[in-house]
């Protein structure tokens, strides 16, 4: 393939990004995102492995390498559950970091290529040390952040003793290596002042993640999510490779915009989450240990019959989904739930709060999914002032985006993080199977209020034993 079909099967590759982009913003479109960007990367894996940089003898290579990896992709994405996805989203970011981190360094040990200038060689330099150091914190911050996410890592924020100043000594550290490795006159000179940075880069992914509180894990996800654009974007500087740039500058400022979003939604700092380390005093999360909160009060248990008939009397319900309707895979029997109310006449609705499961849109992914019809699929902020004139909400195992200590208790480690403010209906029913806490593991007190009912049970069974009683 020639160098000019080359550029221009990269410049459809690059639209079918930003296409791809667009789709997945809405629900109706996001089938149609998805495929656009498989049809993207193929091209662009297609039109680099045919191009003119790739010789005959590298071909075997490459495709041996994706028959593994692709492989290894298919096994992990057919095993992984929907409720995991976020500990595989980090392992993947992990391995952007590190394809940069490694680039990085076979770029500097192949003086095969002639610059022209020494200011060019300079730049490559500068693109080198910064792609390098943006990859080993990508690598090292992903590797904790799934740690955390799947429990090998406690969810207790790490806040060491004066850990700014030991961020910002870090960043003098590699500063001023980075002065020395541009002075090195040989890859030999070089090498030490890249390997120290490279050290201190994982230290510092490392202690960025480990100081943020498991409430506040879903920022780190996406923000991780834009590293590894950038990572991927700085490869692309040191391969000079446009397409990667412009894919990494998308994935990278993409990130960045839904990690705003997810700071708006939480009701923190955008500025505090990049440079790490918020979320204090939240204890262990659930994910990784699942205590069982202290409790305040007395709680009203009802069966799945009495949740049925107060259903039959409500005119408006809204159903609240959260990461224990993912567990049960209670979706399908919610959506016979919805179809048979509806057809009653009954106002029946959802409200989804940004962060409800365990990654973004998890809940209207799974609703999607049973055929739950869009226009009835809310975002917090268009439902929330519902909640006074509905009758019964319904929450399937959802915990901490319900609870109202956010906006009463000032010290809750969810504190102003905004809620679906559900005990403002007639009555609500939470469904799960104990009195647990929630992922960021503190105690709700919408159990104990005074029209609150609690249906203690796995989701699905008691949602199957609901829809049986509503049709009997
Ligand atoms: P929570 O983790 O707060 O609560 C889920 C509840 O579901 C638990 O209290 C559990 O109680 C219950 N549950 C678990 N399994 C079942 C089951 N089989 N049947 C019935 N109930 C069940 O989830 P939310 O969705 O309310 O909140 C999301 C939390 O996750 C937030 O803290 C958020 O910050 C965090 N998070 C979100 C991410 C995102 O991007 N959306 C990413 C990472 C974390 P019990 O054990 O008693 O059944």
């Amino acid at each position: 393939m020639s160098a000019s079909l080359a550029t221009v099967a990269y410049i459809g590759a690059i639209i079918l990004f930003i296409m791809s982009l667009g789709g997945l913003s809405n629900p109706e479109t996001a089938r149609r995102g998805n495929f656009l960007g498989m049809a993207g990367m193929a091209l662009a894996v297609f039109a680099t492995v045919l191009g003119p940089r790739v010789t005959a003898a590298g071909i075997p290579w490459i495709v041996g390498a994706l028959v593994v990896g692709g492989a290894i992709g298919l096994y992990a994405a057919k095993k992984v559950q929907m409720t995991q996805m976020p500990e595989l989203v980090a392992l993947m970011h992990s391995l952007v970091g590190l394809a940069a981190c490694l680039v990085g360094f076979a770029s500097y040990v192949d003086t095969s290529t002639v610059f022209p200038t020494p200011v060019e060689k300079t730049i490559h330099e500068v693109e080198i040390y910064v792609g390098i150091l943006i990859g080993a914190v990508t690598f090292s911050g992903s590797v904790v952040a799934f740690g955390k996410l799947s429990g090998r890592i406690g969810g207790k924020p790490l806040l060491l003793p004066g850990r700014h100043l030991l961020n910002l000594a870090g960043l003098l550290v590699v500063v001023y290596f980075g002065y020395a490795f541009l002075q090195s006159h040989d890859v030999n000179a070089g090498m030490l002042p890249l390997l120290v940075m490279t050290v201190i880069a994982l230290l510092f992914g490392i202690h960025m993640v480990m100081a943020i509180g498991g409430a506040d894990m879903p920022v780190v996800v996406s923000m991780l999510n834009s590293y590894s654009g950038w990572a991927a974007a700085a490869t692309g500087f040191m391969l000079s490779n446009d397409l990667l740039i412009v894919t990494g500058a998308l994935v990278g400022s993409s990130g960045a915009i839904l990690s705003y979003i997810m700071c708006r939604a939480m009701n923190r700092n955008f500025i505090s989450v990049i440079a790490g380390g918020f979320g204090g005093g939240a204890p262990a999360p659930a994910a990784a240990g699942g205590a069982a909160a202290q409790p305040a009060g007395e709680v009203v248990p009802v069966s799945a019959a009495e949740t049925a008939e107060l259903l039959k009397e409500a005119k408006s319900v809204i159903i609240v989904p959260g990461y224990g309707m993912a567990v049960a895979q209670a979706q399908h029997t919610v959506f016979e739930i919805t179809k048979l109310l509806r057809d009653k006449g009954v106002n029946i609705r959802f409200g989804i709060h940004p962060v409800a499961g365990r990654m973004p849109g998890h809940m209207n992914v799974l609703l999607a999914e049973a055929k739950v019809p869009y226009d009835i699929v809310l975002e917090m902020d268009e439902i929330n002032d519902d909640f006074p004139e509905t009758d019964v909400t319904m929450v399937i195992g959802a915990n901490d985006i319900v609870n109202p200590a956010a906006q009463d208790d000032p010290t809750s480690p969810i504190a102003g993080m905004p809620v679906l403010e559900v005990w403002k209906a007639k009555t609500s029913i939470v469904m799960k199977r104990s009195m647990a806490s929630g992922y960021a593991g503190v105690d709700n007190p919408l159990f104990y209020k005074e029209n609150n009912r609690m249906l203690f049970g796995d989701a699905k069974k008691m949602l199957d034993e609901v829809l049986a009683a509503l049709r009997a």
